[in-house]
């Protein structure tokens, strides 16, 4: 096999890896880096010019694995796209709500390149797409007569999400995707294969992070903030990714509210995190597994942030919005700029924010200094009280590394994190089993696994 890495920058970023096996050429994922703007966000795709993609999963649809699929489509409209039902049922959200994000931000920063792709562009990956039952497999077999046969595995991190196990001429290859073994208050731990693979491709996002503490007793301590920060008359600020993160985070508010940990508070949501839990109510009622649901928005009298709400007027409440990273011009950053100035106030990071965001260097930000909102060209006091919270979507390293030395695989692709965390899984390999040829690639370099 043949494994080329078209996320230019390398690290976390534009999700995008290129498997050529013996005159099949398959895409996994094709991602827009969170920190990067204009076309430079996008994976390089002109390295698949000339080739005939045969097929392109989608592991999930966060954005760093989804937000650039239209434009590979469009380049490459012979390609078929496979993903989980449920999958399928949210990507097209995302892929909306991003464009108008880039709208707004072509009209904001002056991006001329925005949007990257059309509602049209968007439409046309429906057209190709394969939506397949976790665990159950299928057959391909390219117009060349190459067969494959693909399983995806439900993997914990979100709902839909999936690994990918490839079983071609007796050789299995296992993607995990991005994993999360644990199980949430909003959905199972993954459900991966046994046995042993040629080849794991393995995602390293906390290789270079110590084990998590306990899930339940972050959530305490993130409840027991928005009650002091509340009882103080201030208000809270969760900057959290639209898909998963919220409607956990929904899902625990609701369990806090109905057995007295929470008391009756205004709870603001941005409109992606509502339009998703929609989704997720349509995929629960189909059997999902699923712990979300739209009732709850009801019973916590959550409301839609409104238009030119303005926190500083409103009653001390607690502001759920996106993007997890602050990203310009999203919900989040514009509240963000709103609550910081006051020392009543609290801003609750829940998830990975790269460095380079607005959310990255706000957590890091010193107190009393003053934070550059660039975007809305103004300046604010670091006033509020900063609080980090470990609640990862992502494996505790040991586990991971656990998982994939017990398939004994024979070569070992490390993906999907900073250099440190992909050289704590290096090392640990190496340790455990001196034959296994580890490989981290280098971006546009293909290599022989
Ligand atoms: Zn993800
Ligand atoms: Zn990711």
């Amino acid at each position: 096999m043949l494994l080329t890495d078209l996320n230019a920058p390398g690290g976390i970023g534009a999700n995008c890896l290129l498997l050529q096996l013996d005159g099949l050429n398959i895409v996994i994922d094709a991602g827009l880096h969170p920190r990067l703007t204009g076309r430079a966000a996008l994976p390089r795709l002109e390295r698949l010019q000339g080739l005939s993609v045969d097929l392109v999963f989608l592991t999930h649809c966060h954005l760093d694995h989804v937000g650039a699929l239209p434009v590979l489509l469009r380049e490459h409209p012979e390609a078929l796209l496979v993903m989980t039902r449920d999958t399928a049922c949210l990507y097209q959200v995302m892929l909306r709500n991003s464009r108008t994000v880039m709208e707004r931000q072509r009209a904001e920063l002056g991006v001329a390149e925005y949007p990257l792709f059309s509602y049209r562009d968007i439409a046309a990956c429906g057209r190709r797409t394969i939506e397949v039952v976790p665990g159950h497999s299928r057959h391909f077999e390219s117009a060349r007569g190459e067969r494959l046969t693909f399983t995806l595995y439900a993997s914990g991190h979100i709902p839909g999400a999936a690994g990918i196990l490839l079983e071609h001429r007796h050789r299995r290859i296992f993607h995990t995707g991005d994993v999360l073994f644990a199980d949430t208050a909003l959905l199972d731990g993954a459900r991966f294969p046994g046995g042993d693979m040629d080849t794991v491709i393995v995602e390293t996002t906390r290789g270079a992070t110590h084990r998590s503490a306990p899930r339940e007793s972050e959530m305490e301590r993130l409840l027991g903030c928005i009650r002091d920060t509340t009882a103080h008359g201030g208000s809270v600020l969760i900057p959290a990714f639209a898909l998963g993160r919220m409607q956990e985070l929904i899902a625990v508010l609701h369990a806090a509210r109905r057995d007295g940990r929470l008391g009756p508070l205004p709870l603001y949501l941005s409109g992606l995190g509502i339009e998703l839990l929609n989704q997720f109510d349509g995929i629960a009622r189909r059997g999902g597994h699923l712990r979300a649901r739209r009732k709850m928005l009801r019973e916590l009298r959550a409301e839609k942030l409104p238009l030119h709400h303005s926190p500083e007027r409103a009653r001390p409440g607690v502001y759920l919005l996106s993007s997890g990273m602050m990203v310009e011009s999203t919900p989040s950053y514009e509240t963000a700029a709103a609550l910081l100035g006051s020392a009543r106030n609290a801003i609750c990071f829940v998830g990975y924010c790269d460095p380079d965001t607005p959310g990255g260097q706000l957590r890091d930000a010193r107190h009393n200094g003053q934070f550059l909102f660039s975007a809305l060209g103004r300046s604010v006091p670091v006033r509020a009280r900063i609080e980090k919270f470990d609640l990862s979507s992502h494996a505790d390293r040991e586990d991971l590394l656990a998982y994939t030395l017990g398939r004994h695989p024979r070569a070992v692709v490390l993906t999907h994190g900073d250099p440190p965390a992909r050289a704590w899984f290096r090392a640990r390999i190496g340790e455990a089993d001196p034959r296994c040829h580890v490989v981290d690639p280098v971006p546009l370099e293909t290599v022989p696994v």
